[in-house]
């Protein structure tokens, strides 16, 4: 029989999906029929993103599941007409442009490369820079993007620190996990990566307090979320001295407004959210293989835990 599956994920997403989405469930040997519209009852699998207007998922009460596109689930984890199974998007090649953006901007961190890049004529400052290896990196969030990072630093030579909620034991990677753990964490971050959820539990993580233990002068990269850092506290911090840079990728209010301080600071780079973005060619064929498993009697893959929100 035929599976329905609704494409709720705003204006001119499923243009771009429909061909690989029709080749990946056709790999997987699904039927399926994929649309942008169907009575609500009808529908076997949502996939999601919060530029869809569908908000009030109560009436889809034969969907088996609602498939993410987006990594970060925050804006739907909350709602409470979300009864049916939550997958969030876990891309290899979401993965792969993260992993990108986090080494191509720690390593101009590590090198000093604005220096050279913004040096006048004539200026020869022949200062070395350290060796990876003497370079320490703190990574907050070892899910499937944090620990891709970490161990792609690590690989690079880095000293590398991870800190998540559940200890771990990763290879080349010191582990920390809870309160105790972050506060070494940060004490030993001279450059420090978030890639941490937004939940109740790590907004303003990076506030007075915690920016406070980093090394004087660490460089901060956010492409995690903008609410896992207390924007006037960073602010603070910048003009002190106590943070040296740092980039952000993701903020509060997207698109940041052209006012907002951050885009006139001269110790910040703002990125604006393109650290990673789900690829539709490989995210076809995750959505598909999860569809498959479902109708296999198999569980969900990536289910985000409700209660945690993430
Ligand atoms: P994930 O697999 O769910 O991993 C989240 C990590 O954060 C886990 O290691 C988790 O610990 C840790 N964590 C959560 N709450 C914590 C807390 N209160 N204290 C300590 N650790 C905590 O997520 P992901 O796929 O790696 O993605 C991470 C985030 O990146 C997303 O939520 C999204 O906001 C962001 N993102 C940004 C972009 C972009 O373009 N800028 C693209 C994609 C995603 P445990 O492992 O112990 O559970």
């Amino acid at each position: 029989m035929s599976l329905t599956l609704l494409f709720a994920a705003g204006p001119g997403t499923l243009d771009e999906y429909h061909a690989p989405l029709r080749m990946a469930l056709s790999d997987e040997g699904l039927d399926a029929d994929l649309t942008d519209s169907a009575p609500p009852e009808s529908v076997d699998y949502i996939i999601y993103a919060p530029a869809s207007p569908l908000q009030d998922f109560t009436p889809f009460t034969r969907a088996k599941a609602v498939l993410s596109l987006w990594a970060g689930v925050e804006r739907i984890v909350s709602n409470t007409t979300l009864t049916q199974p939550l997958a969030r998007m876990v891309d290899p090649a979401l993965t792969q442009g993260m992993v990108d953006y986090v080494c191509g901007h720690v390593l101009r961190y590590h090198l000093g490369m604005d220096a050279h890049i913004t040096a006048r004529p004539g200026a020869w400052d022949a200062e070395v820079p350290p060796l990876a290896t003497e370079r320490r990196v703190t990574v907050l969030g070892l899910g499937a993007l944090g620990q891709a990072c970490a161990q792609a630093l690590a690989g690079l030579g880095f000293a590398v620190t991870g800190w998540s909620s559940t200890p771990k034991d990763l290879d080349a990677i010191a582990c920390m996990h809870g309160a105790d753990g972050l506060k070494a964490a940060l004490q030993g971050a001279e450059i420090l990566v978030t890639l941490l959820p937004d939940t109740p539990q790590t907004e303003n993580l990076l506030d007075a307090r915690t920016l406070a233990l980093l090394p004087k002068g660490a460089r901060i990269l956010n492409p995690g979320r903008g609410t896992l850092i207390e924007d006037e506290a960073l602010l603070a911090a910048l003009d002190s001295g106590q943070i040296g840079h740092a980039t952000l990728d993701v903020f509060r209010t997207e698109p940041l407004p052209a006012t907002h301080p951050y885009w006139h600071h001269p110790r910040v780079t703002v990125t604006p959210h393109i650290a990673a973005a789900t690829r539709a060619e490989s995210a076809a064929r995750v959505l598909a293989r999860n569809i498959a498993r479902v109708e296999a009697g198999e569980p969900l893959l990536h289910e985000v835990a409700r209660a945690r929100g993430y």
